[in-house]
């Protein structure tokens, strides 16, 4: 078959220009680029012809050659010219170099490049300890983007489909000059998608995607705490152009607690323990997560003593022991006392001083530390 000369293949005249080749040669690419004649012989033939055509006639010494010698110049197979095609650049080089500002770089994706996967989804889910503790499953409702039912993601309206963009050919990308820089741009009348839509759904505007309220089971598992997440894969924003959808992150956030405080797997909690009970000992009740056990306080205890309730504080979700419980005894000063009462307690207030400091433990090393702090003073 005899090959068609250069210059006719890509429409130019013999004296043609780089720029000039450039264009041509950009106009036959799109027109016959396989992505967009996908199975056809006769595009791919013709592509091919237009990449060899541009090969050598923008390498200046191939061109010479070409010019001089004709096919015969350049033909890899008769040994002549500048070392021929085959040799050369490879198809996918020249291709980047005339179209990588494009399309970004390599092969031309065209109108793929509007595929996108949805956005992820942040839900803040507040919970009771309790429930956290526990587990649960919890009805959330979230605020998202789904795929338009009516017109299936598309943006069309029934019975239309979209159509190839005329302003960017369907790339999704255009050239703009501005001053000596061309600049590569989003298609502003696609917005990237390569696509138009002529006749827009009306129940989307064209977008493909609805706002919604979409309502969810979210089963909690026993244990979380605050910044847990949990992801629901798919459930986040609808994709475009037929993309994934994104996901879901429930993220926990534990309300705070009337008695307990949380630290990871233990609870720690305050008791408030009468004036006579911290001094002669006795039992009190304290609540725990499921129910209530008894805690003895021994004669003489103070305010700030721990006392630990081994297992009753969390398991953990990621698994292991349960935590303990940590319960804080606060002594509190009875008030409103009656005439009988404010008798007891001034005999006592008179007894315990006749008896000396050994009676209140903490009382005589802190005098002591005030006495030994004014002797280092010299007051
Ligand atoms: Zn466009
Ligand atoms: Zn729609």
């Amino acid at each position: 078959m005899a090959k068609r000369d250069y210059y006719e293949v890509l429409g130019v005249e013999r004296g043609a220009s780089e720029a000039e080749l450039k264009k041509a040669y950009r106009r036959l690419a799109m027109k016959y680029h396989p992505d967009r004649n996908p199975d056809d012989k006769e595009a791919e033939e013709k592509f091919k012809e237009a990449n060899e055509a541009y090969e050598v006639l923008t390498d200046a010494q191939k061109r010479a050659a070409y010019d001089q010698y004709g096919h015969a110049g350049v033909d890899p197979n008769m040994g002549a010219g500048a070392g021929g095609f085959g040799g050369g650049a490879s198809f996918s080089d020249i291709f980047g170099d005339v179209f990588g500002d494009i399309f970004g770089g390599g092969g031309g994706r065209g109108g793929r490049s509007s595929v996108q996967r949805g956005s992820d989804l942040r839900y803040t889910l507040e919970l009771d300890l309790e429930e956290a503790v526990r587990g649960t499953t919890v009805t959330i409702r979230v605020p998202t983007l789904a795929e338009c039912k009516t017109c299936n993601g598309t943006g069309a309206k029934k019975g239309s489909s979209p159509v190839t963009c005329t302003t960017c050919g369907g790339h999704g990308q255009v050239r703009m000059q501005q001053g000596f820089f061309s600049v590569q741009q989003t298609c502003p009348r696609c917005h990237g998608s390569g696509k138009m839509i002529t006749d827009p759904c009306g129940d989307c505007h064209g977008h493909g995607r609805v706002e919604e309220q979409k309502t969810l089971s979210v089963k909690v598992p026993a244990g979380v705490d605050t910044g847990d997440r949990i992801r629901l894969a798919g459930e986040g924003e609808a994709g475009v152009n037929g993309g994934p959808s994104g996901d879901l992150y429930v993220v926990v956030s534990v309300r705070e607690h009337k008695i307990f405080q949380r630290d990871g797997k233990n609870l720690y909690c305050e008791v408030p323990v009468s004036f006579a009970d911290a001094a002669l000992g006795g039992e009190l009740e304290v609540p725990t997560l499921d129910g209530r056990v008894k805690l003895k306080i021994p004669e003489g205890a103070q305010t700030g003593k721990l006392f630990r309730l081994r297992g009753k504080g969390v398991v953990p979700v990621r698994g292991g022991s349960a935590g303990d419980l940590l319960c804080r005894i606060v002594v509190e000063t009875p008030v409103n006392l009656t005439k009988r009462q404010r008798e007891l307690l001034e005999e006592l207030r008179s007894t315990l001083e006749a008896e000396g400091s050994n009676q209140s433990p903490r009382a005589k090393s802190w005098f002591e530390g005030v006495k030994n702090f004014f002797e280092d003073m010299k007051f």
